[in-house]
């Protein structure tokens, strides 16, 4: 007998038998492997996809039914998707069928057929044929086609008949599939020599994993080239030599609103391959023409967030992990993986060479280059000729006390710009208006009823009062009350500022001045962000106002100055990556000024003016701290010196929670050189109206924290109550 282990998409761990018949098997199960198949389930059918193939099941073959179709009609997902997904699925704990599944689009996992023209580049065979006016479709396909190739997808939205007139002419003969057209390279800068260094050393990669799959030479690179060293440039001229080659490049960057720009660069150095984004900004069909596109060979190059690193690409010939250091890279829910690291095992597993790029880099990656594991190539000064990294100084809020939230200083800067006409950037990290309301006669404050946060004030555009209180962990809403709900004061109090408030202030003190506020508030709608951030490339801004939406990533070339107003609550964090978080986004924001031929100035507000980290901002000197910080952790054992799995768990009772914590911690399973820590509460302990805590194991070596994981967490789906849900998650960021 043969089988295939089926994923379906049901809220179930486990993968499901069925049989096949001979023909499906093939040699040795390979012909359905990574394949959509219909297959019956209690009274209905359901689509799912084959992940194994095995001669023997463990079910009582008399009770396992036969799969009733497999779909043919796109390639199956390839053998080195699998085993992406296999690593994914064991190294993150998650269970393999619910990570395959979570990894494709929605409408991949339905049962509808997809025509093969959609993704075939097709052509006229002769000339175009001609058709009378009235036929409006076929006049407009014809004329489209006989100007260049075009790939059926990129037709069929044209009309619900345009698959069908395209599948005439095919059948007719007419028109047939057109080779990839000439890779085209458009006028790019000269490298400057350490860019071209970089680049070198990543196109010897290239050259030496062409054809030795899977056993090339291989080590992941590191570039680490200070903000507006030109590292978009690297990437472009080494996805030069991978589409030269015939190959496929994957690009991934943190945020969504970096990719606007990144498409334009890609596009416009390559006008004849097919660039497509991949992100959870776009809508099911969006995403499923793109994945298929990258998924049959017909995109050249995918670019996009984290979720893309699972994308099938069966000529990928490169990967870029743009500002690598990101925290954004980790999935923080459902299966908690990190595209950054998913980006290394992917392109070592298809011997495909891999560039991680930052200013900052993580510690980690730090680590690596240090020990030789990554080969670090270096860029330390900035691409565009003159241009400088800017000066940083510190403002000493003890002695120049702020106004506002703003201090002299950085006021008066502004002005400078403004008479200069040039842009400046405030930086504030806080959304909102006030991060919370109070009355100074009883004390009350605003508190979300749900969490254990504050609920923060959001006024109304352009208003001084009235709007709402939103809570930023649960989405909780409710409008400002007019009078203290406890004691009737109406002289109720917003306490601190957010970057509403700042922008506000701001606005007020530069009558006539451009100010444009850039967060997630500001941006939430489809497009938004994009448009916002045109203008502010645009040169239709003055003053930008925002949260580290803007520090990565942008290259605003008249920006001149940046002033960080209030950063030092990271300082007093029990987390121990808050001080590599605060200082990487810093150097960051501090990038953004300066990057062409005018100087920068970036101005940062503190109590501590004395503290470490804005000594090594202040002298840009990455190396320093991250030494620093390497030592400092490999003293305390913690990552990248010691490796970490978080075991999180909510109930209604935080008590319920702790107590299966506890449970977990002395279930007696064999621990192999893993130290386990005391359950605790989580910081913001209710959230939604459940109660969280966690617990940490812990260990110098990876390997015995993964046998260790492998052992416990089957204990902990055996043993969990039905009154807790859990997880696990492996290298957590936030602790
Ligand atoms: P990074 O990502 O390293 O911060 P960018 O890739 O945004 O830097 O590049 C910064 C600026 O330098 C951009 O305006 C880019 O066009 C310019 N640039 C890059 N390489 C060169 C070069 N070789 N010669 C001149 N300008 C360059
Ligand atoms: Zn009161
Ligand atoms: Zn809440």
């Amino acid at each position: 007998m043969a089988f295939f282990r089926v994923a379906l998409d049901l809220p179930l761990p486990e993968l499901f038998d069925y049989s096949a018949g001979m023909a499906d098997w093939g040699a040795d199960g390979s012909a359905g492997l990574g394949r959509r198949v219909i297959v019956p389930f209690g009274r209905k059918s359901s689509v799912g996809l084959v992940l194994e193939a095995t001669p023997e099941s463990t079910f009582d073959p008399a009770r396992i039914k036969p799969v009733r179709e497999i779909l043919r009609d796109t390639p199956p997902l390839p053998p080195a998707w699998l085993e992406l997904l296999r690593f994914c699925a064991g190294y993150y704990q998650h269970p393999l069928g619910a990570a395959a599944l979570a990894a494709l689009p929605a409408k991949f996992k339905t049962a509808q057929a997809f025509d093969p023209l959609l993704w075939t580049r097709l052509q006229w065979i002769g000339a175009a044929p001609e058709y009378p006016k009235r036929e409006r479709v076929k006049t407009m396909l014809a004329a489209t086609l006989a100007q260049a190739p075009q790939f059926g997808c990129d037709l069929a939205g044209a009309s619900p008949k345009a698959l069908h007139y395209l599948a005439e002419w095919r059948a007719a003969g007419l028109i047939g599939e057109a080779p990839a057209p000439a890779l085209v390279v458009a006028d790019a800068p000269q490298l400057n020599p350490e860019q071209a260094a970089a680049a070198a050393a990543v196109i010897a990669a290239l050259a030496t994993a062409e054809g030795k799959q899977p056993a090339a030479p291989y080590t992941p690179f590191l570039l680490h080239g200070v903000t507006g060293s030109g590292k978009t440039e690297v990437y472009l001229h080494v996805a030069a030599q991978a589409l030269q080659r015939g190959r496929q490049a994957l690009i991934l960057v943190p945020e969504i609103n970096l990719t606007p720009r990144l498409l334009e660069h890609f596009r416009t150095r390559f006008p004849a391959s097919r660039v497509v984004a991949l992100h959870s900004g776009l809508n099911e069909s969006e995403r499923l023409h793109n994945w298929l596109l990258a998924h049959t060979g017909g995109a050249d190059i995918v670019l996009g967030t984290r979720l893309a690193i699972l994308t099938p690409m069966p000529r990928l010939g490169l990967i870029v992990v743009d500002e690598e250091h990101d925290p954004s890279f980790k999935q923080q829910e459902g299966m908690r993986y990190s595209a950054r690291d998913l980006a290394v095992f992917r392109a070592k597993n298809e011997a495909v060479p891999v560039l991680l790029g930052s200013a900052t880099p993580a510690l980690e990656s730090y680590a690596h280059a240090q020990s030789g594991r990554y080969t670090r190539l270096a860029i330390n000064s900035r691409a565009v000729p003159d241009a400088m990294l800017p000066k940083v100084s510190l403002i000493d809020l003890n002695v120049t006390p702020a106004e506002n939230g703003v201090a002299a200083p950085v006021w008066a800067a502004v002005q400078a710009r403004l008479e200069r006409g040039e842009q400046s950037l405030v930086f504030l990290n806080r959304r909102g208006f006030a991060p919370v309301l109070s009355c100074p006669a009883c004390a009350w404050v605003s508190a979300c009823l749900r969490c254990t946060s504050y609920l923060v004030l959001h006024r109304r555009r352009g208003m001084q009062t009235g709007g709402k209180l939103v809570c930023h962990h649960c989405g909780w809403e409710e409008k400002v009350p007019e009078a203290c709900p406890t004691c009737g004061n109406i002289d109720i109090r917003a306490y601190g500022q957010g970057t509403q408030r700042l922008e506000s202030h701001i606005a007020e003190a530069y009558p006539g001045a451009r100010v444009l506020r850039i967060d997630r508030d500001s941006t939430s709608r489809k497009g938004e962000a994009e448009a916002l951030l045109n203008q502010a490339h645009g040169g239709e801004v003055d003053i930008l106002v925002g949260t580290q939406m803007l520090a990565k990533g942008h290259d605003f070339k008249n920006l001149t100055l940046v002033a960080a107003v209030n950063v030092d609550a990271a300082l007093f964090s029990s987390d121990f990556r808050a001080s590599e978080r605060l200082f990487a986004q810093l150097m960051q924001v501090a990038g953004r000024a300066g990057r062409a031929e005018k100087p920068g100035e970036v101005l940062i507000q503190t109590r501590k003016p004395d503290h470490p980290l804005f000594q090594a901002v202040i002298a840009a000197d990455y190396d320093r701290f991250a030494k620093t910080l390497l030592a400092e952790r490999s003293a305390a054992g913690l990552p990248p010196a010691a490796f970490q799995a978080m075991l999180r768990v909510e109930a209604v009772k935080l008590d319920t929670a702790l107590a299966f914590l506890k449970a977990a911690a002395e279930c007696g399973i064999e621990q192999g050189g893993v130290t386990l820590y005391d359950p605790v509460p989580m910081n913001l302990t209710r959230l939604m109206n459940v109660e969280r805590a966690q617990l940490m194991a812990e260990s110098p070596s990876r390997p015995a924290l993964q046998a260790f994981l492998s052992r416990w967490v089957p204990w902990l789906y055996a043993n969990a109550p039905r009154s807790v849900r859990w997880h696990v998650e492996v290298d957590p960021l936030e602790i």
